[in-house]
């Protein structure tokens, strides 16, 4: 079995033992085995990390532009096998996963151009003959802690411009999908990146991440996943003056009205709510829907969902592939006794027979806004119908959520859609799209519990990879 180590300055590094990258289409099947470490490896990689940084931050931006256009060219020549491998580690299904993949080799090349545009700004000061300089610095070491469910663009989206405006990077990604990120950090050591600069430490959240959080050589922390370790972890971060950014959960409404085309509506809510095994925190988790084509919807939704092929992430057939792990099964199956238990009309949600962790698309009908099933986070293959009477609730229970990631709406009425996109309290608004997938050079984020911090991708992300500095220059 081939092992997979730690990189640390520049050298691999074996850790204090390995954990198995599990296949979840066939638990036979083991990807690799994976660095598990302990803190000393984090307490390593930041000491590299640091030695690092004054060269970085004040090297040329073009060489910094170098090593991200080669590394985004050596991924997307590289785009089926990993493609192959994150469907393997993960279970997206391959056109998923490599498509992921494409995207990550775009962020690279993305961030490759804003390593040449840092940002400033230079004004004259309100005291005559002064000048004043406004510049971006590197932020210095920064942790990225990474979830399991978008393995290589999530890894890419905060490496990429951590890089591009002089930081250096330690990364922890899931213990769950380490391969992907392992595959990133070997591309920027065969992309020139120096020694130290890019430094990935494997193991469980727990014993890096936390140790990560603490370190004093850390200087911020940019993290996805689950509410509970994020706020944690933001707390700790305020407690060690380390700058912050927390990309969490969701609970994403699509509102759908009357005058809907009732296909595109069908097919956006499928895709939002089922595709990637609902594995996303842009997942369409809640489907608000108007009285005059609830029923309708249902009707169709809930027969396209039962005709979805469930199976191997690997077979090209394959539209839905596993759950990622049993832990996240048994979680799902219980929020689907739970929506029996609180009166909704299930259909779907059960096991699909297989050597992976199959499960069926759930539509949970007959819901309310005030049903667990409606109001946690459920993050696999499952979706709330809540029928409305009008626009006007529709648009109430859609903000009635402690969440505000992404917000979507099915119609033709010019004037709801304006009136929802500006009304939606959501960091993201899809109209007559899915909640789920977006662009890789613009923002995202969401408000409320959603996430925290400044926005990640596109040249919004310059707000939290670097720190401004204001200069007076007197003659
Ligand atoms: P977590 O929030 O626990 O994990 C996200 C990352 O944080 C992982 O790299 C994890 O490491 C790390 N981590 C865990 N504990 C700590 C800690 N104390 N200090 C620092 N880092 C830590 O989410 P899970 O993967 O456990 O998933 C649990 C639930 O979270 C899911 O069921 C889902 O509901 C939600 N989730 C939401 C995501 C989103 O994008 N909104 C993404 C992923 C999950 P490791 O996993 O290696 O232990």
């Amino acid at each position: 079995m081939a092992r997979f180590d730690n990189l640390i300055g520049g050298e691999w590094v074996e850790g204090a033992g390995t954990t198995a990258n599990v296949n979840p289409s066939d638990i036979e099947d083991i990807v690799g085995d994976y660095a598990s470490s302990d803190a000393s490896a984090v307490d390593a990689a930041v000491e590299a990390a640091r030695a690092a940084f004054p060269a970085w931050a004040g090297a040329s931006p073009q060489v910094r532009h170098d090593v991200l256009e080669a590394a985004g060219a050596k991924i997307m020549a590289r785009k089926d096998e990993l493609g192959r491998l994150l469907s393997r580690e993960e279970g997206k299904t391959l056109a998923e996963g490599t498509g992921e993949v494409i995207r990550a080799a775009q962020i690279f090349k993305f961030f490759a151009g804003e390593a040449l545009r840092p940002g400033g700004e230079a004004l004259p000061s309100v005291r005559p003959g002064i000048e004043v300089l406004i510049e971006r610095e590197a932020v210095g070491v920064v942790g990225l802690i990474t979830p399991w469910n978008f393995p290589i663009a999530i890894p890419a989206w905060k490496a990429a411009p951590a890089l591009a405006f002089g930081n250096c990077v330690v990364m922890k990604p899931a213990e769950l999908t380490p391969g992907c990120a392992w595959e990133i950090a070997n591309i920027l050591k065969e992309s020139g990146c120096p020694d130290g600069v890019f430094n990935l430490v494997l193991g469980p959240g727990s014993r890096i991440g936390a140790r990560m959080v603490e370190h004093p050589g850390i200087d911020a922390i940019s993290f996805t996943g689950s509410v509970p370790t994020g706020r944690r972890i933001g707390v700790q971060c305020v407690e060690t003056g380390k700058k912050v950014q927390l990309e969490m959960g969701g609970k994403n409404p699509m509102v759908v009205l009357d005058d809907a085309d009732l296909g595109v509506a069908v097919a956006a809510s499928l895709n939002g709510a089922f595709f990637s095994t609902g594995q996303r925190c842009t997942a369409s988790s809640r489907l608000i829907v108007t009285a005059g084509i609830h029923d309708a919807f249902v009707e169709k939704l809930t027969a396209d969902a039962a005709a979805l092929k469930v199976g191997d992430a690997l077979d090209p057939e394959t539209q839905i592939g596993p759950v990622v792990n049993q832990d996240q099964l048994d979680q799902n199956l219980a929020y689907v006794a739970l929506a029996k238990e609180e009166g909704c009309e299930v259909s779907g949600g059960d096991i699909a027979n297989g050597p992976g962790y199959f499960q069926r698309p759930a539509v949970f009908a007959g819901a309310d806004n005030t049903m667990r099933v409606s109001r946690e986070e459920i993050f696999g293959p499952a979706a709330s119908v809540i029928k409305v009477a009008d626009y006007d609730e529709a648009l109430a229970i859609a903000n009635d959520t402690e969440f505000g990631l992404s917000s979507g709406i099915c119609t033709t009425s010019l004037k709801h859609a304006s009136h929802f996109r500006r009304h939606a309290e959501a960091g993201m608004v899809m109209v007559n799209l899915p909640t789920a997938g977006v662009d890789y050079h613009v923002p995202f984020g969401g408000r409320k519990g959603s996430s925290y911090g400044p926005r990640e991708q596109g040249t919004y992300a310059r707000e939290f990879y670097t720190q401004v500095k204001t200069t007076y220059v007197a003659p």
